[in-house]
């Protein structure tokens, strides 16, 4: 199913202020409140986390940004397991201040929590602190319209953390661990704040162990208790052909190492079109303006044009061409999912500003000429003109 788009589930327009956002986060998390629809809690708590992803993202600039330009797929890599969990939501506190002002008045976060991790919560931790996906990367890379007709190979370099050789990615020289000392290796610190309404709990990653429960007693030299180390690593990119601005390419395993033995993350290569000197591309057609003169366009000409494929090709402009005639070239457009755009040769009648002495002759015959072709009433030129 697809998955709805994030500012249908809030209700604002694509050009939403942070304040209308925020406004319409507080409404919908007020109406979908487990605790306000007793008779249908589960179709509630499906409600209420997804006006919340959709609130992560549109109230950060950031996120919004991608969300915008690429859709769902673009913010894959910005939750930590590829899609929305209540582990991504970074607004509690907004959240706290909702329902406080409404004197809500029970342990909101403690309840949040429980509900929406089904009681699983220790595992979700523990999963969390033995092995975890690497980080996705992020690369752009620009191509010339030659390229991107019909397709390329490119060799790029990127920087990324690697799994340490050394320690075999745990990041101990002698693989031995101690459970954390500040959070008794639950890898989470708990605050408790009373206040007239009830006891807020809130919950936050131990700084310490940063959520791993365990410190490293002996950290390896290499890598410095991390397990991963930068490196550098050459890419072969198989561009296809018709690539479009904005389009991406999802290497799957090119991302930063994971963590205690998670999987590597992915690289998205995003495609940038650089402009063409000569050639407009629209879909697979390619457009150019050539500029002919009023003499080439009454008595037609020839000109040799190089494709954008490099192919060099003669073509004839007839006789009585005007300005807009469009010159088709079949076949010699942009290359896409097998099927070639055309090549259009738009043409444009210039009128000569410098005139030499002979060419000003020649023009003051040829208009005695043409005078009679059209007329000389100024009415019956328009006349023809309409026909
Ligand atoms: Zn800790
Ligand atoms: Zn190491």
């Amino acid at each position: 199913m697809a998955k709805k788009d994030y500012y249908e589930i809030l209700g604002v327009p694509r050009d939403a202020s942070p304040e209308e956002i925020k406004k319409a986060y507080r409404r919908l998390a007020v109406k979908y409140h487990p605790d306000r629809n007793p008779e249908n809690k589960k179709e509630a708590e499906e409600k209420f986390k997804e006006i919340s992803e959709a609130y992560e993202v549109l109230i950060d600039p950031e996120k919004r940004r991608i969300y915008d330009q690429y859709g769902h797929e673009g913010l894959k890599g910005y939750f930590r397991q590829g899609d929305f969990t209540w582990s991504d939501f970074t607004h509690f506190d907004d959240l706290r201040d909702i329902f406080k002002d409404l004197g809500f008045g029970f342990d909101f976060f403690e309840e949040i929590f429980d509900f929406f991790t089904g009681g699983r919560r220790t595992t979700t931790r523990r999963e969390r602190r033995t092995s975890r996906k690497g980080e996705d990367l992020r690369i752009s890379i620009p191509l010339s319209l030659e390229e991107i007709a019909k397709g390329t190979t490119k060799k790029i370099k990127i920087k990324r953390l690697e799994k340490c050789t050394a320690c075999n990615g745990t990041g101990s020289r002698d693989g031995r661990l101690s459970t954390c000392p500040t959070c008794g290796g639950t890898g989470v610190v708990r605050k408790v704040s009373r206040t007239i309404f009830g006891q807020f709990i809130q919950e936050s990653t131990c700084p310490t162990c940063r959520g791993e429960g365990t410190i490293i007693q002996n950290p390896c030299p290499v890598c410095g208790g991390t397990g991963r180390v930068k490196k550098e690593k050459e890419l072969e990119i198989k561009i296809p052909p018709g690539v479009r601005e904005g389009e991406y390419l999802i290497l799957r395993g090119e991302g930063n190492a994971g963590i205690k033995g998670g999987r590597y993350g992915d690289l998205y290569v995003f495609i940038q079109e650089k402009p063409h000197e000569i050639y407009r591309r629209d879909g697979e057609n390619l457009y150019v303006d050539l500029p002919i003169t009023p003499a080439e366009a009454a008595l037609g000409v020839e000109f040799e044009i190089e494709t954008i494929h490099g192919k060099k090709l003669k073509i004839d402009i007839p006789a009585g061409a005007e300005t807009g005639t469009l010159i088709k070239v079949r076949g010699e457009g942009v290359i896409r999912n097998g099927r070639r755009g055309d090549l259009f040769i738009r043409l444009v009648v210039i009128t000569p500003k410098k005139l030499t002495k002979e060419m000003k002759e020649l023009y003051k015959r040829l208009r005695d000429i043409e005078k009679h072709e059209l007329g000389k009433d100024w009415k019956e030129r328009v006349r023809k003109l309409k026909r």
